[in-house]
């Protein structure tokens, strides 16, 4: 028995519903194509789905919407007095101290900040990696990777030292769940027919299934929009499983804070595969035999719960020949990644002489 699909003037009736953001507060609107809510005030998608309730069409919301949404307003805001503002370019979010906003972005270098407005303030992380790494020593590992970068453009040693390392506090999502597993599969295994060239290998299968259970404590989803991601990569894990000390404002006075704009909706789902994709290498490690195929998993979840949390970087942004550059350092491990740029002229020179030595000893032999 089909459901029947809603009728257009149903579902049009529906959306004229009020589904408020969860992320902003803002009115979200049904998209048909998505199967979502898409807030057009902060672009917030919560997933929901078209039921049929006693003969109308409903639109029913993800529970992690619902979630989100029964965050109570006392759970958000800085507990101290903050400005935010948004740059323009690059779009990430910056908290600042009162009295304390940069003229530029930290995170590209533009000037083009705007005041950032919201309707709901942001949640209040729950616990933050204190930093640890002290500007002085900040410098001297960027000094380091610097030593370590050739081919630079000449020019490039000045730009990366002069330019003002900043003390930046990350924002992070972190998902543990408790998960049940059963599983099936066909198990393979090996054996041979035939001898000399004509051996082949043939594979026998066999019905497997299992059961597993496993608790998935702080899965890391990095919510930044300010730091290349590929970059904060290198440079993690931060200590999170025995380092994180309870929020209070008094950490972050003075530092600058990244809003998280990777929503907690979308942070969850991304969560949720990362899970997934985890539980599934589980089950197959279970398969016996040599190898398998047409393994199914199915999975249940409880106990869901998430934390916000903040971790410390020291960035360095600097522009050259018009392009935005990176260099970030792990504020509590000291772990140093960046980008560069590449001085193609020493390259083209350096290929130069390697030529030229080689047929200077070609010419010698
Ligand atoms: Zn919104
Ligand atoms: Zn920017």
């Amino acid at each position: 028995m089909d459901v029947p699909p809603p009728l257009p003037g149903d579902a049009v009736a529906v959306a004229r519903r009020k589904f408020e953001c969860p992320a902003c507060g803002g009115e979200a609107q049904w998209n048909p194509a998505k199967h979502a809510l898409i807030c057009p005030y902060c672009g917030t998608e919560s997933p929901a789905e078209l039921q049929e309730r006693d003969g109308t069409t409903v639109i029913v919301e993800h529970d992690l919407v619902a979630a989100l949404r029964a965050i109570p307003d006392s759970a958000r805001g800085w507990q101290a007095e903050k400005v935010s503002v948004q740059c323009q370019s690059c779009h990430a979010i910056s908290v600042f101290d009162p009295g304390k906003i940069s003229q530029a972005c930290q995170f590209c270098g533009s000037t083009a900040l705007v005041p950032y407005e919201q309707v709901k303030d942001a949640i209040r992380p729950e616990s933050l990696l204190p930093m640890k790494v002290a500007e002085p020593q900040a410098r001297d590992l960027i000094r380091t990777w610097y030593g370590k970068q050739w081919l630079a453009p000449n020019g490039f040693a000045g730009k990366a030292m002069t330019d003002t390392v900043k003390g930046i506090y990350l924002p992070y999502w972190t998902f543990d769940a408790k998960v049940y597993a059963r599983w099936t599969a066909e198990s393979g295994e090996y054996y041979y027919t035939g001898s000399g060239k004509n051996r082949r290998r043939q594979v026998r299968w066999s019905p497997a299934s299992g059961e597993l259970s496993h608790f998935f404590d702080d899965d890391l989803v990095c919510a930044s929009t300010g730091v290349h991601g590929a970059l904060l990569k290198k440079i993690e894990p931060f200590p999170t499983t025995d380092s994180l000390v309870p929020y209070d404002a008094g950490y972050l006075s003075g530092w600058t804070v990244e809003r998280y704009q990777l929503d907690l909706i979308t942070s969850a789902q991304r969560s949720r595969a990362q899970m997934d994709a985890a539980l599934r290498k589980m089950c197959a490690d279970q398969i016996p035999g040599d190898t398998y195929r047409n393994l199914v998993v199915n999975s249940t979840y409880s106990g869901q719960t998430f934390k916000h949390i903040l971790v410390p970087v020291w960035l360095l942004s600097y522009v050259y020949s018009g392009k935005s550059f990176q260099v970030v350092i792990n504020g509590v491990t000291g772990t140093a990644a960046g980008e560069r740029p590449w001085s193609w002229i020493k390259i083209t020179l350096l290929i130069l002489l390697a030529i030229t030595i080689f047929i200077l000893l070609k010419a010698n032999e």
